[in-house]
């Protein structure tokens, strides 16, 4: 599988408690397989997430499991951050520091502070100087 953002750099693939995450060494994207998300914040997130599409002007990309152009969404209660799903509901793609920004908004949830931790850890994520992002 290929990046979305760099088209031909291979993803890697990283394990967060038993479930695969597909990342980009290079330009630190990470790609979810469909259900990955909601499994790793155990349960009942994308009630709370519910993922609403946006027009944006970001480059499109296009899925790295069926290469269809993903649609650009946001959470309904932040539509600050944008990020990429596959149409035919393959998963979805964070760009550097979406993810974390996103997760810093539900921190409230069972098991995103985990997460978060754990990104900070592998990605090097800083909370601090996230905000160029
Ligand atoms: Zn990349
Ligand atoms: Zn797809």
């Amino acid at each position: 599988m290929h990046c979305p953002n760099c088209e031909y750099t291979p993803l890697i693939i990283l394990e967060f408690q038993e479930v695969e995450l597909d990342f980009c060494p290079e330009c630190l994207g990470i790609w979810f397989d469909s259900e990955e998300l909601e499994w790793i914040l155990q349960g009942d997130f994308d009630e709370q997430v519910m993922f609403k599409e946006k027009e944006h002007a970001e480059k499109v990309k296009k899925c790295p499991r069926c290469r269809k152009k993903m649609k650009k969404v946001v959470s309904k209660d932040m539509e600050t951050v944008v990020y990429d799903v596959c149409p035919k509901g393959d998963g979805i793609w964070f760009d550097r520091g979406e993810l974390n920004r996103l997760l810093e908004h539900y921190k409230e949830h069972p098991g995103a502070e985990t997460f978060l931790t754990w990104l900070w850890e592998v990605f090097n994520y800083n909370p601090d100087t996230n905000n160029n992002y």
